[in-house]
């Protein structure tokens, strides 16, 4: 019986958390667009947003745990699952040392209640120091600054695109990123926005990037040179 409804939902998949239009028939998605009223992302996705929908219904999806066997996979539940990880866990840790078990949270992690809640504190009782997330990969710099400026890796500081009249990119590509770390989803528009309203922006980054070809002006400073352009702003900064 066909029963088609629409929902809407945050995407998961990353901090700009576009809205979702998901049309759908019972358990099968028909179409994932943009929300266009959403307040935020006003209509924009991009295609990791869409694919959700081939997420969803990948055949090789895992719905149920499955453990490897001599005569290949077999589906095993949820508490032979934990039994085995837990044991796992614990022979490997007493034979190479707490060390060896290392963990790697992805960004969807800090849209999920149950991984947000005791993610942190079941890393704590493995008693690792190999902890591995997408900040590692890309942001640790910004939350150490964070830490060292305001006391705490998480005070971090969002620049009001929507209302600056200059905006200065070093060293970032936001037009791809979507803005990490600034949750502003339909980052290109946002920045092609600031000129049409008149305001100035200017990027330093030795690369050709996304973002350099929106901004009015590109300085192209050697690699490896940016905390020297930085320190000769603090200097001339200090003459006036
Ligand atoms: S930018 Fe893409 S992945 Fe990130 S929240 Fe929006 S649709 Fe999802």
């Amino acid at each position: 019986m066909s029963n088609i409804q629409t929902h809407y939902r945050t995407c998961n998949l990353c901090e700009a958390m576009c809205g979702l239009e998901i049309q759908h028939n019972q358990t099968e998605v028909l179409s994932i667009k943009g929300d266009k009223d959403d307040v935020l992302s006003k209509g924009h996705i991009c295609p990791k947003a869409v694919a959700l929908q081939d997420l969803y219904h990948d055949k090789d999806r895992l719905k149920t745990p499955i453990k490897r066997t001599a005569t290949g996979w077999e589906k095993i539940s949820w508490e032979a699952a934990y039994d085995e990880v837990a044991e796992k866990l614990r022979s490997i840790q007493k034979k190479y040392g707490k060390n060896a078990v290392g963990s790697y949270r992805g960004n969807p992690t800090v849209h999920n209640i149950g991984l947000m809640a005791f993610g942190a504190p079941f890393m704590q009782s493995i008693g690792s120091n190999q902890k591995y997330t997408a900040t590692s990969v890309d942001q640790l710099p910004h939350h150490f600054a964070s830490l060292m400026m305001f006391g705490h890796y998480l005070m971090l500081p969002i620049p009001d695109i929507d209302r600056t009249d200059f905006m200065l990119i070093m060293g970032g590509n936001p037009a791809v990123s979507n803005g990490s770390i600034m949750t502003a989803p339909d980052f290109s528009n946002r920045l092609k926005a600031i000129k049409k309203r008149g305001g100035q922006v200017v990027v330093i980054d030795p690369r050709f990037t996304e973002t350099s070809k929106i901004a009015n002006q590109h300085f192209h400073i050697k690699p490896g040179t940016d905390a020297l352009l930085l320190l000769a702003l603090i200097n001339i900064g200090n003459l006036y």
